[in-house]
Order: structure tokens, then C-alpha cells, then sequence
């Protein structure tokens, strides 16, 4: 059986020998971009050779993207944990054409590294192509239909609508159709299309997609017509962690080596086994597992937990998993910052960034840690409180915010934990007493509180890592104002 490790070579080795460079992931936090906070998909380090403001450096490129889905148009959070394939943190091996191949090769690579070099069984893979929109005046993408048929019969190829299976950048810009791939992992028996339909992401747990083909063709007008582009990209990404879910032949990414590492040593930390269930303990392993690559890859590539912008995306997660490990695992001392060291090492040579910050890292996260378990339960408390006077109705905003301003609660996590009683929030309330809030707090001080860590003040440098910092004055000291 291939390791992670070996599978992700596999990948960069195989479009290396198609004449791709090999690049390094970008940093996953975004620092240059006010429509994005996080790196969310391959392409986005590249979505200037897309939009024809830079020239790319090579006509071929392929890597292994770190992405995180928690913010904004994706957005994967609830999830995580829940399912067996939807992370926050995940890597996303992709292949780029920059105005070279297209469709032709794009298919018929993706095919060859699949069903040869990695060996996944011809008659569990399926794809989808756009079937076109009348209304918008796309076509259906016939091209891809018939570079597929070359490979796969046709009862295979499924067509697919707008919504999965054309992507838009955005209202204007580059677009086009894709083709994305699926795997049918439920067992032999099993395998029969249901109701006469075949099965495709989302229809059943053990359907998974794992990769996507977008064939970037069209430029989208400001009076929303489509032109042709002069010259065709290829933008492709796969889930990592997907892969060698299918390739281990595990029911789960968790069960597969990616995750293994960290949960048995959580099960070791907390004496507790993880088993695959839907208990809320079976969640919290998986949660844990998840969420602390998110945390310790973000603050390694930058970004600080904090109270605002993508610091407070960092924050919410790592609360959320020590509520996990609070309430399910019966862990009452900081647990995460002690699972760094396996991740580190784990992600040494792919991502050197951790090992190279590993006592920053861990200090960071295990101050988060004791900050958030001093009001913990505390919070707790007060919201089965707050629950047993609700009486099945949502909990009230104000309550929602007293949570928040007083025992550190993120509103998410609220949220789950009123989910959790088949209860809403007052969302609408919440947001009224956090307004009054930030608006007596603005008035009290003219400070900018965002908490943006920017290393250096001069633009065009990127992050070095802490290790270049004093770390007792970094904060304050290179706060941006
Ligand atoms: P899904 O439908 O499963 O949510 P997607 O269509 O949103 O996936 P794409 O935007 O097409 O995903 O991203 C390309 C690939 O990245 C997917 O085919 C999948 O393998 C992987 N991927 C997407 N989101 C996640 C996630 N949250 N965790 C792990 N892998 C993911
Ligand atoms: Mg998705
Ligand atoms: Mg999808
Ligand atoms: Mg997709």
C-alpha cells in the first residue's frame, strides 16, 4: 500500500514527466487580496495569469496547494467530522496549462494517472461534464464528452449543470466548463446504480469526487456575454486527502495515514479510543484531527489567532475543537499545542514551514488553549442555562452575546452547541447587541484594533517565519495600523 507521502510524489513526479515545473504551495493565508483571507483552491496564486496581468513562468505548472474552506463562498466547517471527506485544512494537488494543452491532454492525463499509475479500478470512476445552459447561452461541453469516450464508456459520463460543473471567478472574468471525477468506494455488493440513477458526490457517503477539470475558455462581459479567450487555460484540482482515502481503500479519510498520526496520539493523550461512529466522541477525534492542521498551518504561515479578520477565523476554530475535547473527550488541560509535534514531523519535508516554527507555533496555540479553558466551563454553564429557560425557543441575542463578550463563546460555536439541542439562535438579535457593542467600543477608543500580523511594513516582502522575531514584541510591534 502507497503512503500519503509517496502518493503525493506520485502526483508531482507524474505531471513533472509531462513537462510541468513543480512549485511550492503559496502560503494559505492570503495577504494581498481583499476579495479573499485564505487560499481556497490551487489556482489562486496563479489568478493573474489567468486575468493576463502577468505572464506565467512556465506554460506547465503543478503542486500541492495547502487550502482552507471556512470563510466566504466555500465554506466547509459544518462538515468537518460530521462527514468523512470535508475538511477545513486541506491539500489540493493540482496540474495548470497557461495557454498550452487543453482538453485533449487535461483528460487524458488525468485518466492515465488514475486508472494506470495509481491503479484505481476502471468500473469505480465516473465523471461529469456540463450539460450546457440554454438560458445563459452556454453550450454543452462535447468536446470533453468525446475525449472522455476514448476512456470510459459512455453510461459513465454523466452530464452535470451550471452550479457543478461551470466555474465563474467571479461576476466578470475568466470561465469555463469542467469536468470533475468521481469514485464509487462502496463495497462490490453494493455497487448498483440506486433507482435506476447512477450515484455522484453527495448521493452517498462512499461516492466521492475527487478532482476537478476546469477549461478556462470564455471571458465573462460586463453585460454579462461571453467572449472566447485568445488563449485556453487548464485549472485542475484534486483532494489530497480524498485520494488517499481511495487509494488506501479506507471508508474515511480519518482511517487513512493522513489522520492517523494525530488521532492515535489524541486517544493516547486522552486515554479515550476513537472508533468509526457518529458518537459525539467518534466527531470529536475527527474534529481535532481536522481542525488542528487549519490552526497550526495558518499561525505558521503567518497569521495569528486574534479578534478580528482571518485571526478570528483561526480563534473560532480552535475554540470549537477545545470545546470538542472538552465536552466529549473529557479533557480539561490543553490538549492541542501537544499534537503539534506529530504534525510537524509528519509534514517535515512537504511543509517545512511547521517543523522550522514549532516552539512559536506550539506557544501560540497552547496560550489560545488556556485563555479559552479559563471561561470554558464557566460558558458552559451558562448556556444549559441559558437552553433550559429557552423552552424550545431560539436563544435570545443577548444571551448569544453575553456568551461572547464574556466567556469568549464565537457565535459558531454557540450555534453548534444550540444545534445540538435542536435549537436556533436569535442571529438577528445577536448581530443588534454586537453592533451596540462595536459602536461603544469605537466610540471609547480610536485605535485600529485589526489584528493583521504584518512582519514587515514594506510591500512586496513575504513572510519569513518567527523564527527571524522577537516573539515578545511582535504583536505590538508590527501591529498594522
Ligand atoms: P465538494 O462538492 O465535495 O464540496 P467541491 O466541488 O466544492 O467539492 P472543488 O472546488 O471542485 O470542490 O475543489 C476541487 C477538489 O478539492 C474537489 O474535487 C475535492 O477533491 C477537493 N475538496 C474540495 N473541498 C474540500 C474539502 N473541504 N476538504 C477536502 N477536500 C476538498
Ligand atoms: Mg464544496
Ligand atoms: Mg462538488
Ligand atoms: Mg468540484
Amino acid at each position: 500500500m502507497l503512503t500519503s507521502a509517496e502518493i503525493r510524489q506520485k502526483f508531482l513526479d507524474f505531471f513533472a514527466s509531462k513537462g510541468h515545473a513543480i512549485v511550492p504551495s503559496a502560503p494559505i493565508v492570503v495577504k494581498n487580496d481583499p476579495t479573499l483571507l485564505f487560499t481556497n483552491a490551487g489556482m489562486n496564486q496563479f489568478k493573474d495569469y489567468f486575468l493576463g496581468n502577468k505572464k506565467a513562468p512556465s506554460s506547465r505548472i503543478a503542486d500541492t496547494q495547502k487550502c482552507l474552506r471556512v470563510s466566504g463562498k466555500h465554506n466547509d466547517l459544518e462538515e468537518v467530522g460530521v462527514d468523512t471527506y470535508h475538511h477545513t485544512m486541506f491539500e489540493m494537488l493540482g496540474n495548470w496549462s497557461f495557454g498550452d494543452y487543453f482538453k485533449k491532454e487535461a483528460i487524458e492525463w488525468s485518466w492515465e494517472l488514475l486508472a494506470e499509475v495509481y491503479g484505481i479500478p476502471k468500473d469505480r470512476l465516473y465523471v461529469t461534464i456540463f450539460e450546457g445552459d440554454a438560458k445563459e447561452n452556454l453550450p454543452k461541453d462535447e468536446e470533453a464528452f468525446n475525449e472522455w469516450q476514448k476512456w470510459i464508456a459512455e453510461d459513465r459520463i454523466l452530464l452535470g449543470n451550471k452550479k457543478d460543473n461551470f466555474w465563474e471567478m467571479g461576476d466578470t472574468g475568466p470561465c469555463g466548463p469542467c469536468t470533475e471525477i468521481h469514485v464509487d468506494c462502496r463495497p462490490d455488493d453494493e455497487r448498483k446504480a440506486v433507482d435506476g440513477k447512477t450515484l455522484v458526490n453527495n448521493d452517498h457517503p462512499q461516492v466521492i469526487e475527487i478532482w476537478n477539470n476546469v477549461f478556462i475558455q470564455f471571458n465573462r462581459l460586463k453585460d454579462g456575454s461571453l467572449e472566447l479567450l485568445p488563449a485556453k487555460h487548464v485549472d485542475t484540482g484534486m483532494g489530497f486527502e480524498r485520494l488517499v482515502r481511495v487509494l488506501q481503500q479506507k471508508t474515511s479519510n480519518y482511517d487513512s495515514d493522513v489522520f492517523t498520526g494525530t488521532i492515535a496520539a489524541t486517544e493516547k493523550i486522552t486515554g479515550k479510543k476513537y472508533d468509526f461512529s457518529d458518537t459525539k466522541q467518534a466527531i470529536a477525534f475527527r474534529v481535532i484531527a481536522d481542525h488542528i492542521r487549519a490552526i497550526a498551518f495558518t499561525i505558521a504561515d503567518g497569521q495569528l489567532p486574534s479578534n478580528t479578520g482571518a485571526g478570528y477565523v483561526i480563534r473560532r476554530i480552535l475554540r470549537r475543537a477545545v470545546r470538542y475535547y472538552f465536552s466529549y473527550l473529557d479533557m480539561k488541560e490543553p490538549l492541542l499545542y501537544q499534537l503539534m509535534p506529530v504534525l510537524a514531523a509528519q509534514f517535515k519535508t512537504v511543509f517545512p514551514e511547521l517543523f522550522q516554527q514549532l516552539d512559536f507555533v506550539g506557544k501560540v496555540v497552547k496560550e489560545e488553549e488556556d485563555a479559552f479553558l479559563r471561561t470554558l466551563e464557566k460558558g458552559l454553564k451558562k448556556i444549559d442555562e441559558v437552553i433550559a429557560q429557552t423552552k424550545g425557543a431560539a436563544i435570545n441575542g443577548e444571551a448569544a452575546f453575553e456568551l461572547l463578550d464574556t466567556y469568549g463563546f464565537p457565535i459558531d460555536l454557540t450555534r453548534l452547541i444550540a444545534q445540538e439541542n435542536n435549537l436556533k439562535v436569535d442571529e438577528e438579535a445577536f448581530e443588534k447587541a454586537l453592533t451596540q457593542q462595536k459602536d461603544r467600543s469605537r466610540a471609547a477608543t480610536a485605535l485600529d484594533t485589526e489584528d493583521w500580523v504584518v512582519l514587515k511594513d514594506t510591500a512586496n516582502t513575504s513572510f519569513e517565519g518567527y523564527h527571524t522575531l522577537n516573539t515578545e514584541t511582535k504583536v505590538t510591534k508590527y501591529r498594522k495600523v
